[in-house]
Order: C-alpha cells, then structure tokens, then sequence
C-alpha cells in the first residue's frame, strides 16, 4: 500500500484532495490512476484508505474509504534535540532514522561546539516528510528552527520525562531511568560531535535533565540519538 501525504485542509468528511508535489509524486513518480487505491496520511495522526475518483491536470479527487486514528505511531511522545552535525548527510540521516522511529519533535541544537548553522530547516522538513510516507506513520515530526542550548531548556517539557545522555556518566543506564515510571512524553537532548562541555551539562541538569550513560562506549552522535530513541520507544510501549 502506498502512503502520500495531504494536510487536513484538504480533507472533509467523505473524500479529500491531493496537489502540489504529492500530486506530482502520485501522477508522475507512482503513476497512478484512477481508481487506484491508495492510503493518505495528513501528519497529524489520521490515515484514509481512498480510491482516486477523478485525475484533472493539478488535483487528485479521492473518495474516503476507511480512516485509522494514530496509525503506525509510538504511545509515548519523543522530543529530540541535538548538536546540529558538521557532517550534514549524517544530520539527514539523524532526522530520518529518528522519524522511522517515531520521534514527534526534532530540534537542531546550536551549543558551545557546534559550528554555525547553515538553516536547513526546510531540507529537513522534507526529509521527514519523505520518511513519515516510507514507514507508514500518520504523524510528521516537526524540525523546528535551530535554537541555542539555553532557549531550548528554558522551555519547560512540564510533565516529561528529561534526559542528557552523557560520554561521562557511568550510571544510571537509560533503560534504567525509563523503566522508572511510564511517561506519556520524553524530551532526549544529545550532544554535537565535539560533545556537550560540562558547563552545558550542568545546566541541563539546573533544568530538570537527568544525565543517563548509553553504555561504556562512547557513541558518535546520530547513534546515541538513535540508540536513546530507540530505547524510550520500547520502554515507552506498553
Ligand atoms: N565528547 C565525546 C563525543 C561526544 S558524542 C568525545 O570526546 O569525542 C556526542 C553525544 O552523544 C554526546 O554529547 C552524548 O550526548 C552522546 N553520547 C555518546 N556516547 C554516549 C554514552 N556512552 N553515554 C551517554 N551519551 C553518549
């Protein structure tokens, strides 16, 4: 079953829209046609099984079919924020990994050792939005603008769960912290290449965080973020 994307604007009761460049995706890449079936998912949590009625020129005319509420997505609710990368095809793959596994927010990280940003927002946008469709979630996480270490952890996150993961924590394990007490949201805040200085830290924690170990090793930073992801969404699943 193929996934498309529309945004609810385009969405009534019974039937729904497709334009733009999921129009252009559906027409010329997929080649459908109609009465294709297909599944549309608006990015906000619903996905329609639709027959295409009508192809004109710009529009894809879709009959409702069946709409599944959440489909495909994690019952706990992942914040992610991390060091924007030097290595930018890593920060892409950051992003879409963290998508496939159920991240609901990302936001780029500007700290101490990051060099400065290159305001790839909308590049990452998009590549969230091509791996919501791929893996078949309803929900398109959003990449926000990037934003300093301290205007991130001015925000409250009330009610989350809040960790730092941190080369030079020992313990505790993060699955240890996470098995604690079940979270409906957790907000994750991972270091650039060149790590988190101990200052940062130490502020992260004023804030609410708790520094976690993911182990002895010590992890490049698109596997921390995946490995902690990764480890809140199975604990997260009940
Ligand atoms: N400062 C390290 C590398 C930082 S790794 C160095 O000296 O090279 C980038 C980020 O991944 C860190 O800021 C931290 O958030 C996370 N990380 C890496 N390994 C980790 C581990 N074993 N436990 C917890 N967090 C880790």
């Amino acid at each position: 079953m193929e996934y498309f994307y529309t945004p609810p604007s385009h969405i009534v009761t019974d039937s729904l829209t497709i334009e733009g460049e999921e129009f252009a995706h559906l027409t010329h890449v997929m080649r459908k046609k109609t009465s294709d079936a297909i599944r549309v998912v608006d990015g906000i949590g619903n996905a329609y099984d639709v027959v295409i009625q009508e192809l004109n020129k710009h529009v894809a005319h879709c009959a409702i079919q069946s709409h599944h509420h959440r489909l495909h997505e994690p019952s706990i609710d992942v914040t992610l924020a991390v060091g924007v990368l030097k290595n930018h095809a890593k920060f892409d793959f950051l992003v879409e990994k963290c998508t496939e596994l159920g991240v609901n927010t990302i936001i780029p990280l500007l700290t101490e050792r990051t060099i400065p940003h290159h305001g790839k927002t909308d590049r990452w946008q998009k590549l969230a939005l091509a791996a919501m469709k791929q893996c078949g979630r309803c929900v398109l996480p959003h990449v926000s603008e990037a934003q300093t270490l301290d205007s991130f952890l001015k925000k409250t996150h009330a009610s989350s769960l809040k960790l730092i993961p941190h080369e030079k924590v020992e313990s505790p394990s993060i699955m240890h912290v996470a098995k604690e007490k079940h979270f409906p949201s957790a907000v994750l805040c991972v270091g650039p290449e060149g790590g988190f200085t101990e200052n940062e830290v130490a502020r992260a924690i004023t804030a609410g965080f708790s520094a976690v170990s993911l182990g002895k090793r010590r992890l490049r930073t698109e596997t921390a973020a995946i490995a902690a992801v990764s480890l809140l969404m199975m604990s997260g699943e009940r």
